[in-house]
């Protein structure tokens, strides 16, 4: 295996995806724009694997930049994490969705072709289901209309990197993630939000640390058994280590394009969540039922056996320890 190289290597899940890859002793290379992150960020992968790696300060939409890169480093793979994540800021600025995400993902594309890269990884995620009421969810499951922008630039960038694997000898391999969460054991990486956190356990910790002052919990009137949202909520070390065995099977098969989700495989509700992270961290949330979100998915959860069975990867880590690191990682943040 060459240099593998990470679009968007210094954010919540590449720099995870980074300490895993370092870790298994392979050759890497960022790239990040620093949009959503700082490079404080690389010496804190550097500090936990031991090792360093070269960093380019680049924005993936910029071809001329990125193709640099590749002339410069034997790049064999690629695991492309750089985009943009706010489902509510792709409704409010669709445009700037549709232009950083799938423009950086053509001129990936461009990099690629011009390489010849044998192999890349995509970052879609569960919101390529749509609103289904089927879980756990396999993912023969249609791919229906999004329910965001956000939502539309995944399922048109899987598109794209299926029409390309079928005229180029690349392989792509497309991970669709549930709901990544938690943080490092050595609480040195974790999710950087910026501004009021739209995501649940960013706001769960906040709330904790005093930041916010309570928790709403969008809808308890669901036809479910507490009667809040259930999603499959996986931890961040585990979806990294998922990378590690995607780029090594592009290595090591023959294919064109497989598709594999990454969730736990079990669902838990909004309430479940509250109760759990309260009890893990012996402390009490503040907290309070709203009306539901606009644009949620009443329930949903992976069948993850595809990824068990050929990727022989599985999620391993509990939703208390996902907690648990959540809040180790939020006391690390100053405000
Ligand atoms: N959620 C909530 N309060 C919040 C943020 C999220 O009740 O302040 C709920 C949300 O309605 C959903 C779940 O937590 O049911 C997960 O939401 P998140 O935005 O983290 O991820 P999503 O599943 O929407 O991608």
């Amino acid at each position: 295996m060459g240099k593998i190289l990470v679009t968007g290597g210094l954010g919540y899940i590449g720099c995870h995806t980074t300490v895993e890859l370092l870790g298994k002793g392979i050759e890497v290379v960022v790239v990040d724009n620093l949009s959503n992150t700082t490079i404080d960020v690389k010496n804190r992968i550097e500090k936990i694997a031991g090792k360093s790696f070269p960093f380019y300060e680049i924005d993936v939409c910029n071809t001329e930049k990125l193709k640099e890169v590749f002339a410069s480093e034997n790049i064999t793979g690629i695991i492309h994490f750089a985009a943009f994540k706010a489902v509510g800021e792709s409704v409010e600025n669709p445009i700037l969705y549709y232009r950083n995400n799938i423009e950086g993902l053509i001129s990936l594309l461009e990099c690629v072709k011009e390489y010849n890269v044998p192999n890349i990884v995509f970052s879609s995620s569960c919101t390529v289901y749509g609103d289904t009421k089927e879980s756990p969810i396999t993912e023969e499951h249609p791919i229906v209309q999004a329910i965001s922008p956000y939502g539309t630039t995944k399922i048109v960038g899987e598109q794209i990197l299926f029409d390309f694997a079928n005229v180029s000898s690349t392989k792509v391999v497309s991970l669709r993630y549930f709901n990544p969460v938690g943080a490092h054991s050595s609480s040195l990486i974790g999710e950087l939000p910026i501004g009021i956190p739209n995501n649940l356990i960013p706001y769960v910790t906040q709330t904790a640390a005093g930041i916010r002052e309570k928790l709403t919990i969008f809808g308890n009137d669901y036809n479910t058994p507490d009667g809040t949202n259930i999603r499959d909520f996986i931890h961040v070390v585990d979806l990294a280590k998922a990378h590690v065995k995607a780029i090594d099977f592009a290595d090591n098969h023959s294919f064109k394009v497989e598709v594999f989700n990454l969730g736990t495989g079990k669902g838990t509700s909004v309430s479940e969540v509250v109760d759990t992270f309260e009890k893990v961290n012996s402390l009490s949330l503040n907290h309070i039922y709203g009306p539901r979100r606009a644009g949620d998915v009443e329930q949903i959860w992976a069948d993850a056996t595809k990824a068990n069975e050929i990727l022989g990867w599985k999620a391993e880590i509990s939703l208390e320890e996902m907690l648990r690191t959540a809040w180790d990682w939020q006391q690390t943040l100053k405000d």
